[in-house]
């Protein structure tokens, strides 16, 4: 059996796990990284942190955040990683284990992961979208991921749900994340109250004692997803549209209004046909393997 292996590098630490063509986990290994390190010492924890798993493999796939270019398989820096900065990944890690390498942000990894290894796996095409800190997206189609020229498609997340809208974090205004997000939430809940939350797990817990509120933040911001999924659904035309991330936790407050409202207003050819739910949450690893069987076909 063809064996992958997947690397997640997030914030603080850098996990590699090997997995099976079915997605299970045969071996994992896991580094911690400090907030102030250069090129060379992350490069260096990076392919030893990968070394002891990289015997039987067909290919190494990698998901880290952006900003990266996904053609010359560089790290353009990192929010969470001073002092790094242009990262070879890709051309380090192919030299050093003569394997195929495969990068793409971590958005795009769990789109994949989803796509191979999730609830609607074996669709001819998916949207995916990842509810957290923001909106992200990524688009599967016949297996293979879709990101746009230059590699910067399906923001779903920086689409317009109201015109002159609440600030965004990406300068726009009215953007759907700033409604349907973890940022979205705590902004609109400081904005009507002046009480600072500090995660989404403590403004759904306010929905949950029926905040009069919060409620009404949920209400719109589910329907301003909604929508944009509506559009979304009506350009791409996808099998399922599959709802992964930290947010989706809770999604017995929002996922019915979420999928009706949808539902009630896409075409009508399209709704017999659509799937749409909730997805997995499989792990980073897994996404980044999911790159590896991508491009082999396993
Ligand atoms: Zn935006």
């Amino acid at each position: 059996m063809k064996h992958a292996i997947g690397v997640d590098i997030g914030g603080g630490s850098i996990r590699v796990s090997l997995f099976d063509g079915t997605g299970n986990e045969q071996k994992s290994n896991l580094s911690k990284t400090p907030d102030h390190l250069d090129n060379d010492l992350f490069l260096k924890t990076l392919t030893e942190t990968i070394r002891p798993l990289a015997k039987d493999c067909i290919g190494i796939g990698v998901g880290s955040p952006g900003p990266l270019n996904n053609e010359t398989g560089t790290l353009l820096k990192s929010a969470n990683m001073q002092g790094l900065q242009n990262v070879p990944i890709k051309q380090t890690l192919e030299k050093e284990f003569s394997l195929p390498v495969y990068y793409e942000n971590d958005a795009n990894c769990a789109a994949l992961g989803e796509a191979y290894f999730g609830t609607y796996k074996g669709c001819e095409s998916q949207l995916i979208l990842t509810l957290g800190t923001g909106v992200g997206g990524g688009f599967v189609k016949q297996g293979e991921l879709y990101t746009g020229f230059l590699g910067n498609g399906i923001e779903i997340g920086h689409t317009t749900s109201v015109i002159g809208g609440a600030l965004c974090g990406c300068g726009a205004k009215g953007c759907v994340e700033s409604y349907f997000s973890t940022k979205g939430f705590l902004n609109r809940y400081f904005e009507a109250t002046n009480t600072k939350l500090t995660d989404a797990e403590s403004f759904f817990q306010l929905v949950r004692t029926e905040n009069k509120v919060a409620k009404e933040i949920l209400h719109f911001g589910t329907l301003a997803l909604a929508h944009a999924v509506r559009g979304a659904i009506h350009l791409l035309n996808p099998e399922a549209v599959v709802f992964v991330g930290g947010i989706t936790n809770s999604y017995d407050l929002f996922g019915e209004l979420l999928e009706n409202e949808i539902r009630s207003n896409i075409f009508s050819v399209l709704n017999e046909r659509l799937k749409l739910g909730k997805g997995r949450n499989l792990s980073g690893t897994l996404g980044a393997a999911s790159l590896v069987f991508a491009n082999k076909k396993v």
